[in-house]
């Protein structure tokens, strides 16, 4: 039997800073209600609250790893750049630092870099959210009504 998901109100992001709030608050990007993750590193299939399936496509979050790369990448690099060549910092206290970030930190971003990809790419594609979620309510007609 299908879940039941009550009737809110999901709509996919409107403007890029709602899309960012939405990201930052790791909830889900159609009702807002929803929690994206039910461990630090587990993501919940649907939203508990609408239904939303997050995983859009089989590999879909790929692209949430070239956000969390870009991100580490640039700012290692910038960190060396400041603390070597403006604040004169040796290398060998830098180095061991920066691999350390580098390890660490795409791991405590990787939450943040799903949710970003999601939110964006239902703010630059509404209408294959929207579709989804119009899938979802035609499923869960004929089981109402069956109940009833
Ligand atoms: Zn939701």
């Amino acid at each position: 039997m299908a879940p039941n998901y009550r009737p809110i109100t999901a709509a996919p992001p409107d403007s890029v800073g709602q899309a960012f709030l939405r990201a930052t608050s790791l909830k889900c990007p159609m009702c807002v209600k929803g929690q994206l993750f039910s461990g630090m590193l587990r993501m919940n299939e649907t939203c508990d609250l609408c239904g939303f399936r997050f995983e859009r496509d089989p590999g879909y979050f790929l692209g949430s790893t070239y956000i969390n790369y870009g991100l580490t990448t640039l700012l290692t690099t910038w960190t060396y750049i400041i603390l070597h060549f403006v604040i004169g910092i040796g290398r060998g206290w830098l180095i061991p630092g920066l691999a350390t970030f580098c390890v660490i930190f795409p791991v405590v971003f990787f939450r943040y870099a799903r949710s970003l990809w999601l939110c964006f790419d239902c703010y630059f594609d509404p209408t294959g959210a929207l579709e989804q979620r119009s899938e979802l309510n035609q499923e869960q007609d004929p089981e109402s009504s069956k109940e009833n």
